[in-house]
């Protein structure tokens, strides 16, 4: 290869440049696929199989979720929502209504554990699709195709 030809090829690489965001993922797509604790790759397998276990595989397209990494996250993420909506909460219903000091903490307790039941898996799955919208952990090890048909 003489001296003009890699100046040519030099030239059409600069001129065609790869394209880096041809596989990327939607990010806001698989968060919120994630949220409704659905495959982030197809949107429509269910990414549990129980409360919180996530499925090694999606039940509809194959996509590998055992990847995940999600660790104590989820749980961060539920104790930061709950603790900052109901503490203020708590204060603005006791100097509104003054209620029976029992009353208000059967109310609040049940409160609490319900809206953290309800947010843990929805948490969950919304870090699982961010995982996978980042090609965290192993979910990087996808071939161009399966790129193409989750999206
Ligand atoms: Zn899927």
């Amino acid at each position: 290869m003489d001296a003009s030809s890699t100046d040519r090829s030099l030239r059409r690489e600069l001129a065609a440049p790869p394209d880096l965001h041809e596989h990327e993922r939607d990010l806001r797509q698989s968060v919120w696929r994630g949220w409704r604790r659905r495959c982030p790759a197809c949107g429509t397998g269910p990414m549990m199989k129980g409360y919180l276990s996530v499925r090694d595989t999606c039940t509809v397209c194959g996509e590998e979720l055992h990847h995940q990494r999600a660790d104590d996250g989820p749980a961060w993420l539920t104790i930061i929502v709950v603790g900052h909506l109901m503490a203020p909460l708590l204060g603005l219903a006791y100097m509104r209504f003054r209620p029976d000091p029992m009353v208000l903490s059967a109310v609040f307790a049940i409160g609490t554990v319900a809206l953290s039941l309800w947010l843990l898996p929805r948490f969950k799955g919304l870090m699982v699709g961010f995982q996978w919208a980042k090609r965290m952990h192993g979910f990087a090890t996808e071939l161009p195709e399966r790129a193409q048909e989750g999206a």
